[in-house]
C-alpha cells in the first residue's frame, strides 16, 4: 500500500511517500520568507504552499522512485492550521485523488503528532496502548491519553500562549531570528540553568500557562539592559539555559502529575519543541528515576512534516476511513 501524504498547516510545504508504513520519501520545503517579519504571515504562507506545492510533490514521487499510477491513496492535513495553507493542501488532494480515482483520507494535524511513533525505523520502538503523549508544538500544549490510534483524548492542554511560542517570544525578546526555540535551545547548552530564576505558573489540574512566562521574560530583560545595555550579550548562554530549564521544568511538573493520575508510565513525546535537548534529556532521567518508558521521535518527526501525515494516513487505510471528496478544510480541528 503506497500512501502519498501532504502537510500544508503552517509554514512547512511538505510530501511523504510510504509504503506499507515505511518512508520511501520525505520531502520538506520550508518557507525562509517568514524570518524577516519575525513569525509566519499568514498570507505569505499560502502564496509559498502554492509555489512550492508541485515540485514538492514530484519530489517526493521521484525519490520514492513510484509513480502517480503506483499510489493508493491520498492523506492530506485537514486541520488545525492557517486557513488559507490548509487550502492549498486541501484542495490539491482532493483534485489529485479525484483525478486518479483513488481513496482520499483526512489527516488531523495534532494526531498526527502523536503517530510519527508509528513510523517503521531501525532502533526506535513502537508505543503500547495505552501510552500518554505530550504534543508540543508552535501552536499546541496538549497531554493526550491514547488508547488506540484514533482513540485519543485532550487530559490537558494550554489556557493562553503554546510552549514553542513561549521559546520563540522569549528568543525574539533576546533579539534573536525567528524561529527561536532552535537557537534557545544551541545556548542553553552551555549556560548555566540556575543562573537567573523565572517564575512557574500557577494552573489547576493538567493544564498549562505560558503567556505570564513571556512577560517574566520581558520585565526580567527591560529591568537588566536598564542597568546594564549589554547585558544580554554578556549572559546570553546564561538566560537561555535558565529559560528552558524553567520551560521544560512546567512541562514535567505537570507531566509527572498526569502519569501519577492515569497510572500510564509509557510517555511520548511530539511536535516542534520535542526536538529540545531540555525535553529529551528530562524523558531519558525519568526512565531512569522513576521507571517510565519513554518515547523520543528522531529529529525529522518533530517538527512539521509529511511522513507523519502518511503513517496517520494508512491506518485510516488499514481501515478503509476514507473521507467523501467533498470534504473541507478546518482551521480549529478539534479530536
Ligand atoms: P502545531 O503543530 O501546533 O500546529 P506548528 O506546526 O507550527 O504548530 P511545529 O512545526 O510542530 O509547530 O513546531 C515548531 C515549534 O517548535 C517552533 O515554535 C520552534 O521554535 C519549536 N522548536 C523547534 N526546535 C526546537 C528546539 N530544539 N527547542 C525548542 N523549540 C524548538
Ligand atoms: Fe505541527
Amino acid at each position: 500500500i503506497n500512501i502519498l501524504a501532504i502537510e500544508s498547516s503552517c509554514d512547512d510545504t511538505a510530501a511523504a511517500v510510504l509504503c506499507n508504513g515505511k518512508i520511501l520519501s520525505n520531502i520538506v520545503a520550508t518557507q525562509e520568507v517568514h524570518q524577516q517579519y519575525g513569525g509566519v504571515v499568514p498570507e505569505l504562507a499560502s502564496r509559498a504552499h502554492q509555489q512550492n506545492i508541485v515540485p514538492v510533490i514530484h519530489q517526493a514521487l521521484a525519490k520514492a522512485n513510484i509513480v502517480k499510477k503506483d499510489v493508493s491513496a491520498i492523506a492530506f492535513t485537514r486541520g488545525p492550521g492557517l486557513m488559507g495553507s490548509l487550502l492549498v493542501g486541501t484542495s490539491f488532494a482532493k483534485s489529485l485523488a479525484m483525478g486518479l480515482n483513488i481513496p482520499l483520507i483526512e489527516v488531523n494535524h495534532m494526531q498526527a503528532h502523536i503517530l510519527a511513533h508509528f513510523i517503521e525505523e531501525d532502533g526506535y520502538d513502537k508505543p503500547e496502548f495505552p501510552f500518554l503523549a505530550m504534543t508540543i508544538s508552535g501552536g499546541h500544549t496538549q497531554i493526550v491519553k491514547v488508547t488506540d490510534y484514533f482513540e485519543m483524548e485532550v487530559i490537558g492542554e494550554t489556557t493562553d500562549d503554546a510552549v514553542g511560542e513561549a521559546f520563540d517570544k522569549s528568543a525574539k525578546i533576546l533579539g534573536l531570528p525567528y524561529p527561536g526555540g532552535p537557537l534557545v535551545d544551541k545556548y542553553a547548552k552551555e549556560g548555566n540553568p540556575k543562573a537567573f530564576k523565572f517564575p512557574k505558573p500557577k494552573v489547576d489540574g493538567l493544564n498549562f500557562s505560558f503567556s505570564g512566562f513571556k512577560t517574566a521574560v520581558l520585565y526580567f530583560v527591560q529591568r537588566e539592559t536598564k542597568n546594564d545595555p549589554e547585558f544580554i550579550e554578556k549572559n546570553l548562554k546564561d538566560i537561555c539555559a535558565s529559560i528552558q530549564y524553567t520551560i521544560i521544568g512546567i512541562l514535567m511538573d505537570k507531566l509527572k502529575k498526569a502519569v501519577k493520575e492515569t497510572g500510564i508510565n509509557q510517555v511520548a513525546i511530539g511536535g516542534g519543541v520535542s526536538a529540545n535537548s531540555g525535553i529529551r534529556q528530562a524523558l531519558k532521567d525519568a526512565e531512569k528515576k522513576w521507571g517510565w518508558k519513554c518515547y523520543i521521535p528522531k529529529f525529522e518527526y518533530t517538527t512539521d512534516n509529511a511522513a507523519m501525515i502518511g503513517i496517520a494516513g494508512y491506518h485510516k487505510y488499514l481501515k478503509k476511513d476514507f473521507a467523501d471528496y467533498s470534504i473541507t478544510a478546518q482551521s480549529r480541528y478539534k479530536f
